[in-house]
């Protein structure tokens, strides 16, 4: 069998949308990282309408790096500055493509970053098969894919027209994080945790992704995305499907992908009932949102995943702008002991920060020095990196599709099994709840989670509701 390690490496890499803020911010970035690692060595080739030349391309790729990284590398940059090409054109226009051709030279496995607009990406991929660009080339999509079940499908469809499965690689950038691939390789690395990961004896999960930020003046796209769409769909089923997946096989790479689409397909489609929608007091008042917007700013829910190994067990979900924190964690509570004099307080619980640094540790509790057998809650910490200490994602990511594995990519069936479970929640029509910026949200969220004792408050050594 050809494993991805085998497969010919992508010999140019081509992003449409490169005067953006996506590349900006990520790509430029993570192409001087590579540079740095002598992992680029192919031709970058960025498109884009703006009339640019070469220089204006490379003055922004050296703001975009310097603003990135405290001390730049001279050479990284250079190796990355001497590497880029531009070509400009309307993205409807053959002749864009026959440009592009010409730029390619001989590269016979270009990978294409399809870094604009969604509405955008139609007329790029029928036009790139028309041009003949597309002959042995890989795709990269960003997110959204799609709005609704729907439409992810007839993105799908016109994929298909143009690239198969295996070339196409759908970016959900958590999915190349550091700290998320540590949620699967501690379940699975560590024997003690496997015979305890189940019904019998977890409580509940909790998983909160919480932004003290607003919507930085991208009011126009949150208003087309709303979090639901921005963060539930995609990143933190993400993360309940490597909580909740069966070990994969490792002796077939696309395993863990198997595994991932059957938690998605096993997990019950949302209810109005178990979900609550806030929206942060001045919202409205963003620029680029409408005066009377009705889309969530926050979500909490309840998930229940109906399978043999999570029957009755609670996944709450929960995200939002404007709230205390930034941070991403995961509390896996644990079923109190019987001896609750002993026990009395936080039981114990495994809990994963994602970000902004990265810890995973294990809650337990331990007698107090005294007469009195009362126990005081403690915490043994296994890995406790500090913010920034890890390979950025797209670095990884753009490595990945270059070298031919999809792994950490949303391949289509789980895509659409995730809006599968989010199609009954989405565009409600009442009005979601007011919350004051600051807070941790609707105080109706609290309630989702009172028969768990509460949701945990990231950052706070003892759990406590936030
Ligand atoms: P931008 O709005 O910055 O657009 C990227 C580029 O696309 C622009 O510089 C512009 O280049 C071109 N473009 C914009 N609008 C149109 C249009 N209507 N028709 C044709 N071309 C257009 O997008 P981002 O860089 O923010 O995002 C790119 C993709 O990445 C999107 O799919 C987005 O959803 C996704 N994404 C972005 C994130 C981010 O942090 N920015 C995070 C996660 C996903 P020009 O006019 O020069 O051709």
């Amino acid at each position: 069998m050809l494993t991805d390690r085998d497969k010919p490496r992508s010999d140019a890499l081509v992003f449409f949308g490169i005067t953006g803020d996506l590349a900006y911010k990520k790509i430029f970035p993570a192409l001087y990282a590579m540079a740095g690692r002598g992992r680029l060595g192919v031709p970058v080739i960025g498109v884009a309408r703006s009339p640019w030349t070469v220089s204006q391309l490379r003055e922004r790729a050296s703001q975009s790096i310097s603003e990135r990284f405290r001390e730049v590398n001279q050479q990284n940059l250079a190796a990355v500055a001497e590497r880029l090409r531009f070509v400009s054109g309307d993205y409807a226009d053959p002749a864009l493509y026959a440009e592009l051709s010409k730029e390619l030279g001989g590269a016979e496995r270009p990978l294409y970053y399809l870094a604009v607009p969604p509405s955008v990406f139609p007329v790029v991929v029928k036009r790139l098969a028309e041009s003949g660009c597309a002959k042995g080339a890989r795709v990269i999509l960003e997110k959204p894919f799609g709005r609704n079940l729907s439409s992810a499908r007839e993105l799908n469809a016109i994929l298909r027209q143009a690239f198969e499965e295996p070339d196409i690689y759908r970016i959900d950038h958590y999915l190349g994080k550091e700290p998320v691939q540590n949620l699967l390789l501690f379940r699975f690395a560590n024997t003690f945790l496997e015979p305890i990961w189940n019904r019998n004896y977890i409580e509940s999960v909790q998983i909160t992704m919480a932004e003290k930020f607003g919507v930085q003046g991208r009011g126009r796209f949150y208003e087309e995305a709303g979090a639901i769409r921005d963060v539930i769909q995609n990143h933190l089923l993400q993360i309940v499907s490597f909580l909740a997946m069966e070990p994969p096989a490792t002796s077939y790479h696309e395993s863990a992908r198997d595994e991932q689409v059957k938690v998605f397909r096993t997990i019950r489609p949302l209810e109005p009932e178990n979900l609550v929608r806030g929206q942060f007091q001045g919202y409205q008042q963003q620029q680029g949102v409408a005066p009377d917007s009705r889309v969530e700013t926050f979500a909490a829910a309840r998930l229940w995943i109906e399978s043999w190994r999570w029957e009755g067990v609670p996944f709450f979900v929960r995200t939002g702008k404007c709230l205390p924190a930034t941070t991403t964690e995961v509390l896996v509570k644990l079923k109190r002991p019987p001896l609750i004099r002993l026990a009395a307080g936080e039981t114990n619980y495994v809990r994963f920060r994602l970000s902004p640094d990265v810890s995973i540790s294990i809650g337990a509790r331990v007698k107090r020095p005294g007469e009195q057998m009362i126990s005081d809650p403690s915490e043994l910490s296994f890995v406790h990196q500090p913010k920034g200490d890890e390979m950025d994602a797209y670095e990884r990511l753009l490595g990945d599709a270059m070298q031919g594995d999809p792994t950490l990519f949303a391949r289509q069936d789980g895509v659409e099994a995730a809006w599968a479970v989010v199609e009954p929640i989405l565009d409600l029509p009442s009005q979601p709840l007011e919350y004051l910026p600051g807070s941790w949200g609707p105080v109706e969220a609290e309630r989702l989670a009172d028969d768990v004792g509460g949701w945990h408050c990231p950052n706070c050594v003892e759990g406590s509701s936030g």
